[in-house]
């Protein structure tokens, strides 16, 4: 039989879905013996059938009567009754806490022959009236629709608590010019329409907004609980309070909270009086502080964990009104999930299943000391995390200059593109006016580990001048800005730091007490409890021990491209512009030893663990000069009567030649290496080498040599031959034996789908998770942020970007494919990760599932990658 009412006293915890959060921890409350004013729970089912029809239910008015019946046999008092009126409030709750998305309303039963009827048995008139104009104000507005600050200014016209019964006749007033209609003194009529109002509420502008962003499902509904009042306005031996079994902020044990003497609902949140600390309690009412922190122990060990509580004092009786498992800080988190293990309220797995690896990223950057900074300049989108102050900075050219002498800086840009990238790399932050998440900017700056807010639409950036203006607030190149990229804001000067002490950890294994060894010690649980296995995407030797420091075994990516680029450049424009086989072995032969170098320091690094190396990948044309700034060049020199440099013109016909309409789908990846003469031998002579070198030196090279952009079985296998061509040369050459396994990322959904005959030619696969998406959805990565995409999320077409969490529909079957047909086909095959998404927590979890090796992400986001692991392993 459906049941859309059900009472407190026969429910619990385990029935949220049914009950919401709050209906359902006050029937929990109730079970064990705590004082919680009587009451029941119109079912989230009722409210849900209520929104598909428009009306109420069949039989939901006949158990709402029945339950009322039973609370007021029990109470010995009717519902408005106008000698000795029961007082009822109605609450909203849904599943999941929506703070102040929804209702409550409080004092309903009251009306003109019962406000008397309160006032005798109460013996406090005052109270009676003033419990009479919250009612009409709570009613007035949630129900009634009015505008709530014309109660509010009516408030403000009669301060004098002696006034309320006035102030009763300027709320009917208001209720009646705004309405038409009188506020209604049906009590039965109050409490429908008000249950009625909480559904609704469910539907209302900011309710969706809020869904929508916290990925809350839109269907749930709330539920409404039905309860009987309790008074914390009846004087000075009354009153209403918040508490928290712990600090919220930091974790630590004591007594948290704040009390309101002679106060109802809201007035302590309102902060329209002043509250005082819970530890006040135990002056005014020893007695109801000692059952509290009794009542607060209880809850802790029953729940096991932390919770917060709304109370009320009625002339000296403490009346629990609810509690739920308290938000808390990032470092709360972790600090309280090691104390709850170290008690044994819980073990140390359930510990990891307390924290997250997005809290565990908040704390490992440095944080402003916001304290006297006053309002920040700008707001945009938190984009990358962590916080730094630098000189504004215009232009990437700059940022390199400034920063090469030593001054911190930040880069402000419309937006970034790949040529912002050294400024970017010498920038302690980026901001940009436009584009959001998952803009270029940020997903580098993330990837980087650079604070970045993105998307500051009042900063309004005016190049040629060197200046950035908001509202009227002028900054100029040089001046001091302070961004901090968890908050997405940005102040003006230099606001002082403080260092994250996680962070260090991380760096140096130096523990100390509190979140440290929290951290510390919940990790260790983490690396003894995960299967898969963590990697870092590292292309410089410096970020190699970085990883390692963090926890990565071994390098999932190293990236040759940054080995072409800086003062190699003119090296690679000499092997793109060579006109016959000679020209172009001289230039291959002189990228020979800087490369070899690279890998050796590399190997060095990752001693003894596995090195995937990629075979180059992006466009050659990415190597060379902007075309349009290279046709200038050569035309002014034409227009002022001169001659072009020779050099100039050859490169502006190579760069014309490359020009490709999409080149992220064009000559790159495996391909290049298959139609450019001696590019692969030369890679794979450096890799080899560099393994021959450390192999003398007495190290433990891994090496693992990995192909981009494959799409069929045979590219795979003419690159093996020529790779095992070019190690038997060097092993000769060098007298030791170098091997090293090839493999290939599979990034192309052709490859996935034909994962079977290349697992044929594959040693392992590295899933490329950025172009794999890109790919399959049709998306270009670099362009779609600036177009349709913020429309699209906007829209709820999407709700994540799936260049962040990994579509497990579309991609993740893809990758399911891959995983099992390459494993069919050749068993036991390794198959790991190195997109974005191998640092982040959901996508963890299905790599995981899946069955992945190992995931391999950006150094900062090891730990994250490892703690995430762990957590899917449970
Ligand atoms: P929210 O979900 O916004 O916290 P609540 O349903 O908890 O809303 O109601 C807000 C406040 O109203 C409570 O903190 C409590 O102080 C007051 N309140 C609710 N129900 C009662 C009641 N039965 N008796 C006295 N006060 C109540
Ligand atoms: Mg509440
Ligand atoms: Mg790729």
């Amino acid at each position: 039989m459906v049941r859309y009412v059900q009472d407190f006293t026969e429910g619990g915890r385990e029935q949220a879905d049914l009950l919401g959060g709050k209906g359902a921890n006050l029937a929990e409350m109730t079970r064990i013996g705590l004082p919680v004013p009587p009451g029941f729970t119109v079912t989230t089912q009722a409210c849900r059938a209520y929104l598909a029809t428009g009306s109420e239910p069949e039989g939901l008015e006949r158990e709402l009567a029945e339950h009322l019946a039973v609370l007021e046999r029990a109470a010995g008092r009717r519902l408005g009754d106008p000698d000795d009126p029961l007082l009822l409030s109605v609450r909203s709750g849904a599943r999941h806490s929506m703070p102040g998305m929804m209702e409550t309303i409080l004092d309903i039963g009251l009306n003109d022959a019962s406000v008397h009827g309160l006032a005798r048995t109460s013996g406090h008139e005052d109270f009676a009236w003033d419990s009479y104009r919250r009612l009409i104000q709570m009613f007035g507005t949630t129900v009634m629709g009015i505008d709530g600050a014309l109660f509010a200014g009516a408030l403000a016209r009669r301060p004098d608590p002696g006034q309320r019964r006035l102030l009763v006749e300027d709320f009917r007033r208001i209720v009646r010019e705004r309405t038409g209609e009188e506020f209604p003194q049906d009590p039965a009529e109050q409490l429908r329409r008000s249950v009625r109002a909480v559904f609704s509420s469910w539907n209302t502008e900011r309710a969706r907004v809020y869904r929508r962003r916290e990925h809350i499902p839109e269907d749930l509904g709330t539920a409404v609980n039905v309860q009987t009042m309790v008074f914390g306005n009846l004087g000075p031996d009354s009153g209403t309070g918040v508490a928290f079994t712990r600090d919220p902020a930091t974790g630590l044990q004591g007594v948290y909270g704040d009390y309101l003497a002679d106060a109802q609902g809201e007035d302590v949140v309102s902060g329209a009086r002043n509250t005082v600390p819970l530890a006040e309690l135990e002056r005014l009412h020893p007695e109801c502080y000692a059952q509290l922190c009794e009542y607060m122990e209880r809850l802790e060990r029953h729940y096991r964990d932390l919770c917060d509580i709304e109370f009320t004092i009625e002339r000296g009786r403490l009346w629990m009104l609810q509690t739920r498992v308290g938000k808390r800080t990032a470092e709360a988190a972790f600090r309280i999930a090691a104390q709850l293990a170290d008690e044994g309220t819980i073990d140390w797995d359930e510990a990891l299943d307390r924290v997250g690896g997005e809290q565990l990223a908040r704390l490992m950057f440095p944080r402003f000391d916001t304290a006297g900074a006053g309002e920040p300049l700008a707001h945009g989108v938190p984009a990358s995390p962590g916080a730094a102050s630098g000189a504004v900075v215009f232009d990437s050219a700059e940022a390199a200059r400034r920063a090469a002498a030593g001054e911190k800086v930040v880069l402000v840009r419309g937006e970034t593109t790949p040529d912002d990238l050294p400024g970017m790399v010498a920038a302690q932050a980026v901001l940009t006016s436009r584009g959001g998440k998952t803009s270029h900017a940020a997903v580098v700056a993330r990837g980087m580990g650079r604070v970045c807010v993105c998307g500051a639409e009042a900063v309004e950036i005016d190049v040629a001048a060197r200046r950035f203006t908001v509202d009227g607030t002028v900054v100029a190149e040089g001046e001091t800005v302070s961004v901090d990229g968890s908050a997405g804001a940005v102040y003006l000067g230099e606001l002082p730091l403080v260092g994250s002490p996680v962070m260090r950890y991380f760096e140096t294994g130096e523990r100390q007490p509190g979140v440290v060894d929290a951290v510390a010690r919940l990790m260790e649980h983490a690396d003894a409890t995960r299967r898969l296995g963590v990697r870092a995407n590292a292309d410089t030797p410096e970020d190699a021990e970085r990883a390692r420091r963090f926890g990565a075994r071994g390098i999932g990516l190293c990236r040759t491209e940054h080995m072409f680029l800086g003062e190699r450049r003119r090296l690679v424009e000499a092997m793109i512009l060579a006109e016959d086989d000679s020209e172009r072995e001289k230039a291959l032969a002189a990228l020979l030893p800087p490369q070899r170098e690279d890998f050796t320091a590399m190997l060095e690094a990752m001693d003894g663990l596995p090195v995937t190396i990629r075979l180059l990948d992006p466009p050659l044309h990415e190597f060379l000069p902007d075309h349009t700034e290279l046709a200038v060049r050569v035309a002014s020199a034409e227009a002022a009567g001169g001659e072009p440099d020779p050099h100039d013109v050859r490169l502006l016909s190579a760069v014309e030649r490359m020009h490709e309409h999409n080149p992220m789908l064009g000559l790159r990846g495996v391909r290049l290496g298959l139609v450019v003469p001696g590019l692969i031998a030369l890679q794979v002579r450096a890799v080899g080498e560099a393994v021959a070198r450390r192999l003398r030196a007495g190290g433990d090279p891994r090496v693992e040599i990995m192909v981009p952009l494959v799409d069929t079985s045979d590219e795979l296998r003419l690159v093996r031959d020529e790779v095992d061509a070019v190690l038997a040369e060097v092993s000769r050459e060098a007298g030791v034996e170098v091997t090293c396994p090839v493999g290939t990322m599979i990034e192309l959904p052709r490859a996935a789908l034909t994962a079977d005959r290349i697992a044929a030619e594959a040693d392992f696969f590295s899933l490329g998770t950025n172009d794999l998406t890109q790919t399959t959805w049709g998306l270009s990565r670099d362009d779609v942020e600036a177009s349709f995409f913020s429309d699209y999320l906007e829209r709820g077409i999407l709700q994540d970007s799936p260049f962040e969490t990994l579509d497990l529909q579309g991609v993740g079957r893809l990758v399911r494919i891959a995983v099992e047909e390459g494993r069919a086909a050749r068993p036991g095959l390794k198959v790991g990760v190195c997109g974005e998404h191998g640092g982040d927590p959901e996508s963890v979890h299905f790599f995981h599932q899946v069955g992945l090796d190992y995931v391999s992400c950006s150094p900062f986001r090891v730990p994250v990658a490892r703690l995430e692991a762990a957590r899917a392993a449970l």
